[in-house]
């Protein structure tokens, strides 16, 4: 039998080889060496996984496309974005994940995103498989027209190679119900078909799901309460830190504050409000929701118990709770020093990677709980399949039955990723744990079905 350190130095090349074939994607690299580094454990106990070519086959995307998206600014100015999907891996269901249109999206990015999608998808165990797309494209600053004009033009590219049995997008970073609402408008005038599965994040009356839009920041506070039980605790009282304020934020607070949690902060990139009386939902929404506009605004309309920090980190406001739900690498070892020495207890990951692997290190070091993201996340893409489910059906739940649900499906999630984590002697480490659980899911399925 090969030891957990032969195991690792087989990983450790392939590394190092996963670099050399996928050059300058870095956020790709720093995701594949998260999972790669806690797999020794399993992969040195159960010989099948060892087989030559499985975890090789896991790196590789099933299918990558990159397409030009050309469209026309309301002064009728050509402007050409770059579109991608990559289809990563299918041996659970029909490709699913978000789509990103932010000016930081490149191939490496999309592939980080796909390649987390996988085995997070996998922990829904919701027969789902792994996939991500998105452009360069901007959103801010364009008015609806230019918005709708760019996401006819993906669209028109994107829909051969989309399907409700093949791949099913929805949203991400700066892809909110106005764009899917776009997109699923074209795809439905090109394909002739009213393929309700095809697109999720829909709105309501054409297909959406109730609890959707919240479901990504509902679902980690639950995940993120789990794990304050097992430190004997709950979420009452606690002061949290939220980064961020668009969907996945927004909703975060949102059920924060539900659970009586005092949620204090929220940011964009021009820095961020503290609000000691916690966040103004309602003021919130308004902003971003409704009006679209920045941060300072809510501290300009909110009075005496806000202000605005331009160009500060959330992470110096003292917390007991952190709630990354802004973006990939947002939360540094500096960062995770600043909380730890301000007593924070539990970390959890709204966004899709945005604590660095030092800071993730110090924190589990410090004994802080560490939700990563493709654990306490899960519950976007979940409901997402329950929206897919519905739409098969052709039928529309309750919202108490969606939450009901999403509840069920985060506490399982929590509940693998703890005992999965104490299987392989890494107790109360929950990176282990969700890395090995979603493999494990992932890795039966590829070596049942053959090489492909
Ligand atoms: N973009 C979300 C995620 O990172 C949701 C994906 C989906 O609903 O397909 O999981």
């Amino acid at each position: 039998m090969t030891t957990r350190s032969e195991t690792q130095t087989t990983l450790d090349h392939l590394l190092t080889e996963i670099e050399h074939r996928n050059p300058a994607q870095p956020e790709f690299h720093q995701a594949a060496h998260e999972v790669l580094e806690t797999l020794a454990p399993v992969v040195a106990a159960r010989p099948e996984y060892a087989e030559p070519g499985l975890i090789e086959r896991l790196v590789e995307p099933e299918r990558q496309v990159i397409f030009r998206v050309p469209w026309q600014d309301d002064q009728g100015r050509v402007r050409v974005n770059r579109g991608f999907r990559v289809e990563f891996n299918s041996a659970l269901g029909p490709y699913k994940g978000g789509l990103r249109f932010h000016p930081s999206v490149d191939l490496g990015v999309i592939k980080f995103l796909g390649f987390e999608q996988i085995f997070k998808n996998a922990l829904t165990g919701l027969g789902i498989g792994g996939g991500k797309g998105g452009s360069d494209f901007d959103p801010h600053g364009r008015s609806d027209a230019e918005v709708m004009r760019f996401c006819q033009s993906f669209m028109t590219e994107l829909y051969r190679h989309i399907g409700e049995h093949t791949d099913v997008p929805a949203g991400d970073i700066g892809v909110g119900g106005r764009e899917i609402g776009y997109l699923f408008g074209q795809y439905r005038r090109i394909t002739n078909r009213w393929e309700s599965g095809v697109l999720t994040g829909k709105g309501q009356g054409w297909g959406g799901s109730l609890i959707r839009p919240e479901a990504t920041g509902y679902g980690n506070v639950l995940f993120a309460a789990a794990m304050m039980r097992e430190r004997g605790e709950d979420l009452e009282g606690q002061t949290a830190v939220v980064s961020g304020s668009g969907n996945v934020a927004i909703y975060t607070i949102e059920k924060l504050t539900a659970l009586g949690a005092n949620a204090v902060t929220c940011s964009d990139s021009s820095g961020y409000v503290v609000d000691e009386k916690g966040i103004d939902l309602d003021l919130l929404k308004q902003i971003k929701e409704v009006e679209r506009g920045r941060v300072d605004a809510y501290a300009e309309r909110r009075g005496a118990s806000a202000r605005f920090v331009p160009g500060g980190r959330v992470w110096e406001v003292p917390a007991d709770l952190a709630l990354p739900s802004a973006t990939q690498n947002e939360l540094d070892e500096n960062d995770a020093a600043t909380l730890i020495r301000n007593g924070v207890k539990a970390v959890s990951e709204g966004a899709n990677m945005p604590t660095t692997p030092e800071a993730v290190h110090l924190l589990q070091q410090a004994g802080v709980a560490f939700g990563p993201g493709k654990a306490a996340n899960a519950g976007g893409v979940a409901v997402s399949a329950l929206e897919m489910a519905q739409n098969h059906a052709r039928t529309s739940w309750t919202a108490a039955r969606v939450e009901e649900e999403l509840a069920d499906i985060m506490t399982s999630i929590h509940t693998t990723c703890h005992e999965t984590a104490e299987r392989y002697d890494a107790p109360g480490d929950y990176v282990t744990g969700a890395n090995i659980a979603g493999f494990e899911r992932v890795a039966d399925a590829m070596l049942a079905q053959g090489v492909i």
